[in-house]
């Protein structure tokens, strides 16, 4: 299964992509974990992203692809992955099919700007491993510290409430009109955002048929 899920920031993408990564057993490929590790260790492209990532803005289209290349090549994404995160852009899609890598759903997942900006105020990142909990739908089981790595949470520099607006508007601009792209490849499938995170991986399931 070579999946891609679509959807605002804060919609979920990350939380449901390690849902499903566990249960189809492939891995998930997100490229905002890739930048900010990247960032982290201040390689070249961690230099190049750091400004655009801490505006709201996209990374441009080159890094990113080069990244996407690099890292689909790898032994583990043979029998599948699930991306996140990725394509933004219709050039990342396009470069996706120029490298025929041949997708075989793009999942959107549907959700108000408004419930995204009360939402993202309560997300934490492990920046050690990547993982995203939230003070109250997914709360790590102590306060403050990443379940899987044991290392200290914080908020995103990129979840700052005037940040956020920025990455909704670059979502609407330059984001959603993959889901037309997808559309008329046959590809798109919708869900809408639930109250919990487990009723959303249930209705994500039933649109798959997994
Ligand atoms: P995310 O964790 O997916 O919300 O990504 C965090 C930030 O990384 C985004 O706001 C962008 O600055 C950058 N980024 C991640 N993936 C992409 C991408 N496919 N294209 C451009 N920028 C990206």
């Amino acid at each position: 299964m070579k999946l891609i899920l679509l959807g605002a920031p804060g919609a979920g993408k990350g939380t449901q992509a390690e849902i499903l990564s566990a249960k189809l057993n492939i891995p998930t490929i997100s490229t905002g974990n890739i930048l900010r590790a990247a960032v982290k260790n201040e390689t070249p492209v961690g230099l190049k992203a750091k400004a655009f990532m801490e505006a709201g803005a996209l990374v441009p289209d080159e890094v990113i692809i080069g990244i996407m290349q690099e890292r689909l090549a790898e032994a583990d994404c043979a029998n599948g992955y699930i991306l996140d995160g990725m394509p933004r852009t219709i050039a990342q899609a396009e470069a996706l099919e120029a490298g025929n890598i041949d997708i075989d759903v793009a999942l959107s997942i549907e959700i108000s700007d408004e419930v995204i900006e009360a939402r993202m105020t309560g997300r934490r990142t492990c920046a050690a491993c990547g993982a995203s909990f939230h003070v109250v739908s997914n709360p790590p089981k102590v306060e403050g510290i990443c379940d899987k790595c044991g290392q200290e949470l914080s908020i995103r520099k990129d979840d700052q409430p005037e940040t956020v607006k920025n990455r909704l508007k670059v979502y609407h601009q330059e984001t959603e009109p993959l889901k037309d792209f997808y559309k008329s490849r046959g590809k798109l499938k919708m869900v809408d955002n639930q109250p919990t995170i487990e009723l959303t991986t249930a209705v994500i399931c039933e649109t798959l048929g997994i």
